[in-house]
């Protein structure tokens, strides 16, 4: 045996000794796709055969009661949250709905310009974090990834279309990672809306819940089976999340603003299964008394009375976003400007947004890959400390943030 030889193998046991080597190697170590099905609830896994998706969990780590998303259960502010590692107000997307008052602008989700414009977007999402530090990204949706964060955007990245076929996109992925090493992207992301799709149109029991839930499991053994035929299943971390849970909603169960208030005194930023609410100049005690005990499913805050847990501070970056008046009704209540347009004979399907600890919020979590321990699991846990461990995989330095890596300890492999 000559000397390299020794040198490599004595580097080997040392690399296999620790665990994982320190910096990522120059193949598919270190990389992460992380896939968001959008409005998954824990227990939708439990209703159809889900041989790939469960296997993410019996070969990796999961969280079986589920993940805590942020307040308010909105899809923008939650997904913004898994990929920044900041709660809602620091980030800046505190709804899917926003007036911010010293842009004077209104931001919407299906406003291109408000979705692409920087201003908006407030904290440093993972993609910048690894392209500032020299590791490729790339996004097959996700929200955020349509605007530049202080100019840097993913190397390859798609505007939002919500017509490509989701195995469109899951190919998408597979074709990023037969990049050349040079050009290859280290953290990959996937985003699928149709299951919240489902679940908003007819509640998170129907049965086209559980179709919706028989594509995700196809479009996961397609990515499985795909990074299998590459031979890198075990190589690649895959992280598997989706943003909130579902509730179900009856026409008994709805709230009418305008039973209490001069729906003139206020601008409505957002109703639904939470409320945010600016009062025009003059009117803001008068409408929160109004509202304050109105109703027993319907709670309201002042902005600065909004308890803690929901970490709606108001010296955060994002604060100045927040209305006037936050609230919420209780889960599987919704809130309604007026009974305009309202059809209590129609079936409202479901919604989200709610107080992010009710259990038909929680959200899904597995993991699978070399830095996870098979079979692992995790006490539900809040989805901010997501960025922290994708910081840890990709090997960055993650930017300032409200996760902590330590919540992971019990999943990941030490190293
Ligand atoms: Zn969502």
């Amino acid at each position: 045996m000559n000397r390299s030889v020794l040198l490599t193998a004595a580097v080997l046991l040392l690399v296999s000794a620790c665990g994982q080597p320190d910096h990522p190697p120059d193949g598919y170590g270190g990389t992460v796709i992380l896939i968001s099905t959008d409005g998954a609830h824990p227990s939708y896994l439990e209703r159809v055969a889900t041989p790939a998706l469960d296997r993410l969990a019996a070969e990796g780590a999961s969280a079986p009661g589920g993940m805590i998303p942020v307040f308010p259960t909105k899809t923008f502010p939650n997904h913004y949250t898994i990929v920044t590692g900041l709660y809602p107000v620091s980030h800046g997307i505190v709804g899917n709905s926003m007036y911010d008052p010293e842009l004077g602008r209104r931001f919407s989700i299906g406003d291109r310009s408000a979705v692409e414009d920087p201003a908006w977007w407030l904290g440093e999402p993972i993609w910048a974090t690894a392209e500032r530090q020299g590791v490729r990204a790339a996004t097959y949706f996700w929200v955020g990834s349509e605007s530049p964060f202080s100019g840097i955007r993913p190397s390859y990245w798609h505007r939002y279309d919500g017509s490509v076929p989701n195995a469109d996109r899951v190919d998408g992925a597979l074709d990023w990672l037969d990049l050349p090493a040079d050009e290859r992207p280290r953290f990959i992301s996937l985003y699928f809306s149709h299951v919240d799709g489902a679940g908003h149109r007819a509640g998170p029991d129907a049965a086209i819940v559980d179709s919706a839930m028989v594509e995700m499991e196809t479009l996961m053994d397609q990515l499985l089976t795909g990074l299998g035929d590459r031979g890198i299943l075990d190589e690649v971390n895959i992280i598997w999340v989706s943003d909130h849970g579902m509730a179900d909603l009856d026409t008994k169960r709805f709230i009418f603003l305008d039973d209490y208030i001069d729906l003139d005194d206020v601008f409505l930023v957002e109703t639904g299964a939470n409320l945010a609410i600016n009062a025009k100049p003059g009117t803001l005690d008068a409408v929160f008394s109004a509202l304050d005990g109105a109703h027993p499913e319907l709670t309201v805050w002042k902005k600065e009375d909004v308890p803690e847990r929901f970490h709606f501070g108001l010296d955060r970056a994002g604060s100045h976003r927040i209305t006037d008046l936050v609230g919420m009704v209780s889960d599987g209540w919704f809130l309604r400007a007026s009974r305009e347009g309202f059809n209590p004979s129609r079936d409202p399907g479901g919604t989200h947004g709610y107080d992010n600890q009710l259990a038909s919020m929680r959200a899904v979590f597995a993991a699978r890959g070399p830095y996870f321990r098979p079979g692992s699991t995790l006490a539900p846990f809040e989805s901010v400390h997501l960025y922290t461990l994708m910081a840890h995989i990709l090997g960055v330095e993650p930017a300032a943030n409200d996760g902590d890596l330590d919540v992971f300890a019990p999943v990941l492999i030490s190293r």
